[in-house]
């Protein structure tokens, strides 16, 4: 495990905690939060995280849907299944709830929460824990890369908050050289897009995104009950590990743009969406001939639709622009 410098703000050490002062969380201090019940939260013994001071009202904008269902969490952390000597990100630790088993097994957690009304609860439930870097601040925001120094590669654990899920998880994915595996809960419906195979209706951008660049595995649904506040959708858990590079020589801009415009409405052929490309991309299309010659290059049927199409026929179609 890392040795602790001074200075650190790390929680347990009697330091403070990093605050990004560019996006502050809504303040809530207009009235008294109203207490949240958790008298009905099925883990075993009442703990601090659960008790009257972690009342703290739920920000829906937040998408705070804090686990209260020990089962869960332990599924979690069995499929994250930390070593004592690695370092494990956690984004939005909200209350605590994955945090507590992560430090009891990780040799290092470095939690993310842009909640500051959360913060002081943290402080306090894991003061004595020494392993604990809680840094207030967005993880649409951070370096990953840079946060876990001095370790050089992490893991990711969260459970999402649905509104910036797919947002966190691009950043992740761009953060990819220091993080070597995600376990993350996410809405059923993400998880089922992400792992969309060729040909399956949730096929997307977002798939073929994901598949290019990480190896993805359903792990297992939890039901909404297993949150509260109760959400109104599924969710599930779905590990992710990062893929070797693509080729360096692709221009994996000119990639994204043409998949964005193949998905861009989905009962159209391939060739309709690429024909109706604009900008950069169209010019790059004409330069190479129109879009039916670069399909045909690539020996992609014209009247396919983008969702049936593999990330290997979407790689060589990015190649015959090359
Ligand atoms: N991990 C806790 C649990 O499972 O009970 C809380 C999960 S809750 C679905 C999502 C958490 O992410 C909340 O604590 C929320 O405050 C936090 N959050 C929301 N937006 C965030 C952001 N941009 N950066 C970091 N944390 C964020």
């Amino acid at each position: 495990m890392a040795k602790r410098r001074r200075g650190d703000t790390e929680i347990g050490d009697g330091g403070g905690v990093i605050k990004d002062k560019s996006r502050q969380a809504p303040s809530r201090v207009s009235r008294p939060a109203q207490p949240e019940d958790f008298s009905s939260n099925i883990f075993p013994s009442p703990h601090p995280r659960f008790s009257a001071s972690s009342r703290v009202r739920p920000s829906k904008s937040l998408g705070q849907n804090f686990l209260i269902n020990e089962g869960v969490v332990t599924k979690i952390i069995e499929a994250l299944a930390p070593e004592s000597d690695e370092t494990i990100i956690e984004i939005g630790p909200g209350k605590g709830a994955l945090t507590a088993q992560l430090l009891e097994k990780a040799g290092r957690v470095v939690a993310v929460e842009f909640d500051r009304n959360l913060i002081p609860l943290l402080q306090a439930t894991f003061a004595a824990r020494e392993n604990l870097k809680l840094l207030a601040e967005d993880a649409l925001a951070v370096d990953f890369c840079n946060v876990i120094q001095p370790a050089t590669q992490a893991r990711v654990v969260a459970n999402l908050p649905y509104n910036i899920a797919t947002a966190v998880l691009r950043r992740l994915i761009a953060q990819r050289s220091c993080l070597c595996e995600l376990v993350l809960m996410l809405q059923r419906e993400v998880v089922e897009r992400i792992t969309a195979a060729p040909g399956s209706k949730e096929r997307g951008y977002l798939s073929v995104f994901v598949e290019a660049y990480c190896d993805t595995e359903k792990l297992f649904d939890v039901a909404p009950g297993s949150f509260r506040p109760v959400p109104k959708v599924w969710s599930s858990v779905v590990r992710l590990t990062p893929k070797p590079a693509l080729d360096p020589e692709l221009d994996e801009e000119l990639l994204w743009q043409l998949v964005s415009a193949g998905f861009a409405q989905k009962r159209k052929t391939i060739l309709n969406n690429l024909r109706s490309a604009s900008g950069k991309l169209l010019e790059i299309i004409k330069r190479h001939g129109g879009a039916s010659i670069i399909l045909c290059r690539a020996e992609i049927d014209v009247q396919r639709r983008a969702e049936t199409i593999s990330l290997e026929e979407w790689l060589r179609l990015a190649r015959t622009m090359e």
